[in-house]
């Protein structure tokens, strides 16, 4: 589905977005799906008249199984070069574990990410911060660790537009990507904090529908960047998370 001029998401995907971006000499394909999502991706760069040989780079936003799943099979029948977060890449390519909260959730979530964990594939560049990437004039890497150690989303100032990964999710609205998830909630605020600096009205997130033309994200994005206030059980005091 087109979302916008050179923006495509892909169609069919059951566990996260998929978005494809026309880039200086050809198509990016950003993050990967569960396992299995080759074909639809596949069938998407071609409906937007690509062939596979078309793809510039793979960019990938963090090493969630739901983002890194289909990575080797896409690599492979395009040919395209991989880019990661360097805190990312030891877990894409199957030298450290998959980034997961601490606690038991984590425990939880570590059993799921070794149940659906893919096979490992070499990363052939890291991402590096700013208007690094040839392949996306016009577009920034910009880190937004948190929900994972070195998670990166991608701005494009000039559209006013964040492909967020899973630093923000649109879910019943714009939000951070649910806790049992997410590594560092702190750290996943403080980066929320820091994209509501940003001129941005367009939010294209690894789960949930684009938030496209609303002029309110900044001020949205700031509010779910502090920190949160709860009252203790313990104390009654106010403190601050
Ligand atoms: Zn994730």
């Amino acid at each position: 589905m087109q979302i916008a001029d050179g923006i495509w998401s892909v169609d069919g995907l059951r566990a996260s977005n998929v978005y494809l971006v026309r880039g200086a000499d050809g198509v990016v394909v950003i993050d990967s799906c569960v396992r299995g999502s080759q074909g639809a991706i596949l069938g998407a760069l071609r409906d937007a008249g690509y062939q596979p040989d078309g793809v510039q780079a793979i960019v990938i936003t963090h090493a969630h199984v739901d983002h890194i799943g289909s990575l080797r099979e896409l690599h492979r029948a395009t040919g395209a070069p991989i880019y990661a977060p360097a805190g990312e890449i030891p877990a894409i390519e199957g030298h450290a574990p998959l980034p997961h909260p601490r606690g038991l959730i984590g425990q939880v979530f570590r059993g799921v990410n070794s149940l659906l964990r893919p096979d490992p594939v070499v990363v052939q560049h890291a991402l590096r911060p700013g208007p690094s990437l040839t392949a996306l004039p016009g577009w920034y890497v910009v880190p937004t660790p948190g929900h994972t150690q070195d998670h990166t989303s991608l701005y494009n100032p000039q559209r006013q537009l964040l492909i967020a990964g899973d630093a923000l999710a649109n879910l019943g609205g714009l939000r951070l990507a649910p806790r049992p998830f997410t590594s560092n909630i702190g750290r996943a605020r403080a980066s929320t904090a820091m994209l509501a600096g940003l001129p941005l009205r367009n939010v294209l997130c690894g789960h949930g529908a684009p938030v496209m033309g609303d002029v309110t994200v900044p001020r949205h994005l700031q509010t779910l960047g502090r920190p949160q206030r709860y009252r203790s059980n313990a104390s009654h005091a106010l403190s601050w998370r």
